[in-house]
């Protein structure tokens, strides 16, 4: 790989060089917006998507993005084509911008906005073939008149906590319960388990984010003609489920074969969530928005 390029604030700057103030909002009090988005042989999966709930999460937050949206999709486009990489994870930042040391987001004049570009796999490849064990945690995810995890903030202290939580129970991933004991999501990913053959995700109210991934499975599940249900479940649901695997840009789709010690179904992925990533791994390449001057067609997985 020749040199990374970073868009930070209209130009590109090497990975080195791409640095902000220490006054900048985003890092002093998390004041910002952000999305995960993803590259596969070449097109840039669900764009319209990401980049919809990236000015809903500014607007809820009352920041404003000094691209238009059209604008700012054009320039992922571009910076995914000077990387030159035809499957990577993009991550897309806007942050309050540089202000003083008050919280006062007024005294930000304009936003930071930073694209980065780069391979990306968060579980190791043979967790996809083994699936995962994960635990539940004690901390509760926000609740969604407190702060709403459908806004996609900079403020991801209670994920990062659900984190520590799982690398003290020695697992790589975790699912956090909402304030009445519901299943809600995992650090960063969706949840879904399968029962009696229906496929079961916690709907929006229950406070997740509203998962991307997630929506995609839905869809290609409806189209398989699985009946799915968005449906509030607890962790005995996940407990006796036959199958239960989580959903995100990052983890894509991974199976969970053991939870709170409880081996789920056989103890090894499940033949619906095998069937649902393959369905999945089809459509990240088929669909999407096409980036020009980089290989196509190169994913294997
Ligand atoms: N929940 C949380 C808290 C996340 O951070 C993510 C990752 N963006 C997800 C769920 C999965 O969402 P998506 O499929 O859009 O990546």
């Amino acid at each position: 790989m020749g040199d990374q390029w970073i868009f930070l604030n209209d130009d590109f700057v090497k990975k080195e060089d791409a640095k902000i103030s220490v006054y900048d909002h985003g890092f002093l009090y998390g004041d910002g917006v952000f999305e995960g988005i993803r590259v596969y042989s070449g097109n840039i999966f669900r764009m319209k998507e990401h980049m919809d709930r990236l000015y809903q999460s500014a607007k809820s937050i009352m920041l404003t993005i000094p691209y238009t949206q059209e604008e700012l999709t054009e320039l992922v486009v571009e910076t995914v084509s000077k990387n030159g990489l035809s499957d990577a994870y993009i991550r897309l930042v806007v942050s309050r911008g540089t202000g003083d040391l008050g919280l006062d987001p007024y005294n930000c004049k304009r936003a930071n906005t930073v694209i980065i570009v780069e391979p990306l796999s968060i579980f190791p490849k043979h967790l996809y073939e083994t699936g995962i064990d994960i635990v539940t945690v004690a901390t509760r995810r926000n609740r969604p008149d407190v702060l709403s995890p459908k806004v996609k903030s900079l403020n991801y202290l209670n994920n990062v906590l659900v984190k520590i939580e799982a690398h003290l129970a020695n697992v790589s991933e975790a699912l956090m319960l909402n304030d009445q004991g519901y299943v809600a999501e995992g650090s960063a990913d969706n949840v879904f388990i399968l029962k009696n053959g229906k496929l079961l995700t916690p709907p929006g109210y229950i406070g997740a984010l509203e998962g991307i991934t997630r929506n995609a499975i839905i869809d290609i599940a409806n189209e398989l003609g699985y009946e799915v249900r968005e449906e509030p479940f607890t962790r005995h649901d996940v407990y006796t489920a036959d199958e239960v695997f989580l959903t995100g840009t990052a983890a894509e789709v991974i199976a969970v074969v053991k939870v709170d010690g409880r081996t789920i179904g056989e103890g090894v992925p499940g033949e619906e969530t095998k069937k649902l990533l393959k369905a999945f791994r089809k459509k990240v390449v088929e669909e999407g928005v096409k980036v020009e001057n980089i290989p196509q067609g190169l994913h294997v997985s």
